[in-house]
């Protein structure tokens, strides 16, 4: 049985009662999923989430007594600390720091102001990553571009000396997937504008917001091309810059920015278990990455997930019925500025990852759950996927497809390595309004919807892990 085919036949039956039917009888007929013991269990933590979980203490504590936690810096080796502290009085097993090392970039001070033909302030952040300005700034005119295909089309050297502007069209989407096609302008803009001969590089925010709230987030340059400054501005000031460039082709303005770079910085995964009864080598991977950037608290990204998958371990251990398997939560170090815990992880655990029969990450905010996809590969794994979906139905969450295998941004490694994933798809409509900026803090974050999240990470977590169904396909002999 082919799930994707299925659920696209679902779609095309077009009601939900029907799906439901479907899930039903496909379960009972194919091949098996979970035991009846192991449902009523899951249909019990999902009931205790429903109450009331530890998930918002937990954001609370992170974002308060840390606060911002970069990569790489002081500050995530607090995240570190308070992670380890956490978890041990939480009385997990295996509880451990992975350490790895990176060259961590440092925000100092950032500036940008309208010189000429109306002189003002705007509101601008660095990019992760940027490199400094002098300390006299960088002075230019400006070349607007409405898109990144705008700049890639400009002829070589149009833009010499001259600080581009790219600005884009992002939509507020439920799934997020406007950020993927644009936030390349953030990410492989600065060095197209100085393949062209810019001198600075400026965007409008890749976010959905109408404040004055810049977002930041990771360029990336390419070796060989000159490494240019990088700033973001707000929607508003981005509306201001291409209000005056309409009709100014002098368009001049300064931007400062003094960043610097630390070799050899530490980060690491920070590790917690419960030790499986029956296989304990074999392993369930679910988390959420520690780091943040610095401007606001990152409460939303990713307080929000190390709150709801802890708290999800928390209910499963406090049920007192160890799973067959492992269930190992990881809070990744350093993920914003290129999933450097991930691939760390990925190289520590090289010889045991045949045994990751599955991963998860939560790493798209607060918002409730409303899909679930998986890169089942087996027809044991379809009927227990089928399990997990008839289970998750009552709150709001329904099987879809999906183009590729998903789980979150630090599984992208492991499922280059074969591990498969099961992804619950949060409500993003509002994420953009706050990733990456200083407004992303405790404040936005919804309890009830919290505790949604960490129902639907207990029920899948534990009917996998209490399991011993593979979602990887046999290789041919
Ligand atoms: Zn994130």
């Amino acid at each position: 049985m082919d799930l994707r085919n299925l659920l696209i036949g679902w779609r095309q039956a077009g009601t939900v009662s029907l799906m439901l039917c479907a899930l039903g009888s496909a379960a009972a007929a194919g091949a098996e999923g979970a035991s009846r013991e192991s449902l009523a269990h899951a249909e019990m933590l999902r009931s205790r989430a429903l109450t009331g979980t530890s998930a918002m203490a937990i954001v609370t504590s992170l974002t308060t007594e840390v606060g911002p936690r970069l990569a790489g810096s002081e500050a995530e080796a607090r995240a570190r600390k308070w992670a380890l502290q956490i978890l041990t009085a939480k009385g997990f097993a295996g509880v451990r720091n992975e350490a790895f090392e990176m060259d961590a970039w440092q925000r100092h001070d950032e500036r940008a102001e309208i010189i000429a033909p109306y002189p003002q302030p705007l509101a601008v952040t660095a990019l992760g990553g940027s490199v400094p300005t002098s300390e006299a700034g960088l002075l230019g005119e400006v070349s607007v571009f409405e898109t990144l295909e705008d700049l890639k089309r400009a002829p070589a050297g149009s833009v010499a000396g001259r600080i581009a502007y790219v600005g884009h069209a992002m939509q507020r989407t439920q799934d997020g997937s406007s950020y993927g096609y644009f936030n390349e302008a953030r990410t492989a803009g600065p060095s197209i504008a100085a393949s062209k001969g810019a001198a600075g590089y400026l965007i409008r925010s890749v976010g959905t917001d109408s404040h004055r709230f810049p977002h930041t987030g990771s360029l990336r340059y390419e070796v060989d091309i000159p490494r240019i400054p990088a700033m973001a501005l707000s929607n508003p000031d981005a509306d201001q810059i291409e209000r005056v460039a309409a009709d100014h082709q002098d368009l001049t303005v300064r931007i400062w920015v003094d960043s610097s770079e630390r070799p050899a910085a530490q980060s690491g995964n920070v590790i917690a278990e419960i030790t499986g009864r029956e296989a304990p080598e074999e392993i369930v991977v679910i988390g959420a990455h520690l780091d943040s950037w610095d401007l606001g608290t990152g409460a939303v990204d990713d307080g929000a997930g190390v709150g709801i998958t802890m708290a999800a371990l928390e209910l499963i251990k406090q049920a007192g019925l160890p799973p067959r398997r492992t269930i190992r939560l990881v809070l990744w170090g350093a993920e914003e500025v290129g999933l450097l815990g991930a691939r760390a992880y990925r190289e520590q655990h090289e010889a045991a990852l045949a045994q990751h029969v599955i991963g998860s990450e939560s790493d798209f905010g607060g918002g409730r759950v409303w899909k679930l996809t998986a890169d089942s590969q087996t027809e044991e794994g379809d009927a227990l996927f089928l399990d997990i979906a008839n289970l998750l139905a009552p709150i709001g969450i329904a099987p879809g497809s999906d183009d590729q295998p998903g789980g979150g941004p630090d599984l992208y490694p492991l499922i280059a390595a074969g591990v498969p994933t099961l992804r619950l798809h949060q409500d993003g409509r509002d994420y953009f309004d706050l990733h990456h900026t200083a407004d992303d803090t405790l404040d936005k974050l919804d309890a009830a919807a919290l505790d949604q999240n960490v129902a639907a990470f207990a029920v899948f977590v534990w009917l996998v892990a209490d399991s011993d169904v593979t979602f990887r396909a046999v290789p041919p002999q």
